[in-house]
């Protein structure tokens, strides 16, 4: 009605000045939306219903229910007339309502990334089938004897004995062997599907398809290369000092095996503190409930609908789910009263708060969720991060000044090593993946250790390379993706950067625990998650923060 009376006003100066009113294409893509979302959105709930059930039970029968429906949803995508269509009105530049034109961005990147041929598409599903499966089957060994993961894990934290760390590195990359030639293959049939696209590779498609920028990364992940590089160095080589002395060898002698992690993407355990004592006797999900009903973001709702603790068959990690985008949120865990399961449920409540506290009303269906997947992991890790914080654990557990003060001394030297530790090896998994699929026929061997030792400064084994960089699953699973964890951080220290100087309005975040602070909550429902979808992730940042994203305070918060 409102829009009739504007229209009938205005007719007699210009029709095109009626500012409601929608031109030709954009009434045929509200047309399409309409059609599309009750088709789509039934089906979405039923999955992410699939999902939470299939996680819940463990039962077969739930999980083929629930990729019969990912299917179905898949064919919807891979519609080429309704592609088409999207792709006329994405040419015609006619689609000016802004939130029509944010969602042809989001359906058109949805569709275009589902329009590889059902042939094609088969080959490339069958062939990573293959390779995970090889993957779960494959047993390494040492001196003939199988090992399981976990015995690998235990002999890479607690062996001091330099020879057999080494057979147990060697074993855990034994897979890479195995399903190198196959990943190749699949990275070539990636790449073919993504050349019938008009991409250069299939790595510009997948950064392309979810907004994001090739030259952009190159100049995030340069640009922390150089802010980290001296302080890493540093770390490492106080590290590698006490590794040596703890293993009875020299320095020069450090490989890849005298980590804790066979990656070295995580910190060893040397500074490690128990911080699980604090913990024992406490309540994490009570703890949650307090600190999210104290910064205003209250998570009652989203509890009664979880499932928080372990049974026979469950999923054993956590997630958190939106079932329907109208307010049925919820997570999964299987807590414990230990520091891990605090950060856990931390940040898996992190995503829901970013789900719950949009603004339904205001936003279509296809625009009610995360900017990004990766802006909804940095608020997740906003959260997180408090769990071994010692403001924070000051102030929700009940410490001493005494016991704040023990847990400051070690926790910051541990997190700011895992942080510095974990972007160096992010380094190296992005510069590789891009490479991987420029010329997937390269020597990719040599260039993996060629990116170790530049990155992480740690140098190769002797002798020829070997393919153990293959045995990192999500190049096959997870494929051009693993960069967001590393930009989520960068993120998370944004936030906590700007709530710190500009909403708390303090000098330094030395004695920032947030806990019982409301403003930072409402800056954080405002500014990021009531916009949801709406913008662009580098406008919502901007809008939120000031700045797009930058690494400078993750630099920052992490490195003296
Ligand atoms: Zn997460």
């Amino acid at each position: 009605m409102k829009n009739l009376s504007i229209a009938v006003m205005t007719l007699t100066m210009s029709l095109t000045l009626s500012a409601n009113e929608l031109n030709k294409e954009e009434e045929k893509l509200q047309n399409f939306i309409t059609k599309h979302v009750e088709k789509i959105k039934p089906l979405e709930k039923q999955t992410n219903l699939a999902y939470w059930d299939a996680s819940n039970s463990g039962k077969s029968e739930d999980y083929d229910k629930l990729s019969k429906l990912q299917l179905t949803i898949r064919r919807i995508y891979s519609n080429p007339n309704d592609f088409a269509l999207l792709k006329e009105l994405k040419q015609s530049g006619q689609v000016k309502d802004p939130k029509l034109a944010r969602q042809l961005v989001v359906l058109y990147n949805a569709y275009l990334r589902n329009q590889i041929g059902p042939d094609l598409l088969k080959e490339i599903v069958d062939l990573s089938t293959k390779i995970e499966k090889k993957f779960n089957t494959f047993r390494g060994t040492i001196d003939g004897k199988e090992v399981t993961l976990n015995e690998i894990n235990e002999i890479l934290t607690t062996e001091t004995d330099s020879a057999k760390r080494q057979k147990a590195w060697q074993a855990s990359k034994q897979v890479g062997n195995v399903i190198a030639p196959d990943l190749i293959q699949l990275v070539k049939l990636r790449n073919k599907a993504a050349k019938k696209l008009g991409f250069d590779s299939y790595h510009t498609l997948a950064l392309t398809t979810t907004e994001q920028d090739v030259k952009q990364l190159d100049q995030i992940f340069r640009e922390l290369d150089e802010l980290t590089r001296a302080p890493y160095n540093q770390l490492k080589a106080d590290l590698d000092r006490i590794l040596a002395d703890k293993y009875g060898i020299t320095v020069t002698e450090i490989r890849p095996w005298h980590y804790h992690d066979p990656f070295f993407q995580r910190a060893p355990l040397v500074y490690e503190q128990d911080l699980d004592l604090y913990y024992k006797d406490k309540d994490v999900k009570e703890l949650a409930q307090r600190f999210y009903a104290g910064i205003g973001l209250p998570v009652d709702v989203i509890l009664a609908k979880s499932d928080l603790y372990d049974r026979q068959g469950k999923y054993p990690h956590a997630f958190s789910t939106d079932i329907d985008r109208q307010g049925d949120v919820r997570i999964l865990c299987n807590l414990k009263n230990t520091e891990r399961w605090m950060e856990t449920i931390l940040h898996e409540l992190g995503h829901a708060v970013y789900d719950k506290h949009r603004d339904p009303d205001n936003l279509p269906y296809l625009l009610r969720q995360p900017a990004h997947s990766f802006t909804t992991e940095a608020v997740a890790m906003f959260f997180g991060r408090l769990s071994r914080n010692a403001p924070w654990m000051h102030g929700m557990l009940n410490l001493s000044d005494q016991q704040r003060a023990e847990i400051e001394k070690v926790s910051t030297k541990y997190t700011r090593l895992q942080q510095l530790i974990f972007a160096r090896w992010a380094m190296v998994m992005y510069n590789f993946e891009k490479q991987l699929y420029a010329n997937p026929d390269q020597d990719l061997n040599t260039l993996w250790w060629d990116m170790v030792e530049r990155y992480q400064l740690v140098k190769r084994p002797e002798g020829p390379p070997d393919a153990g960089w293959a045995s990192k699953l999500h190049f096959t699973g997870a494929p051009c993706y693993y960069h967001n964890y590393m930009l989520g951080e960068l993120l998370a220290s944004q936030l906590h950067h700007h709530i710190v100087h500009n909403v708390l309005m303090l000098e330094s975040d030395k004695d920032v625990s947030y806990v019982g602070r409301k403003n930072a909550g409402d800056f954080l429902r405002q500014k990021v998650f009531e916009s949801a979808d709406l913008y662009h992730w580098n406008d919502m940042i901007a809008h939120a923060t000031g700045e797009t994203l930058t690494p400078k305070y993750f630099v920052e918060q992490f490195v003296e």
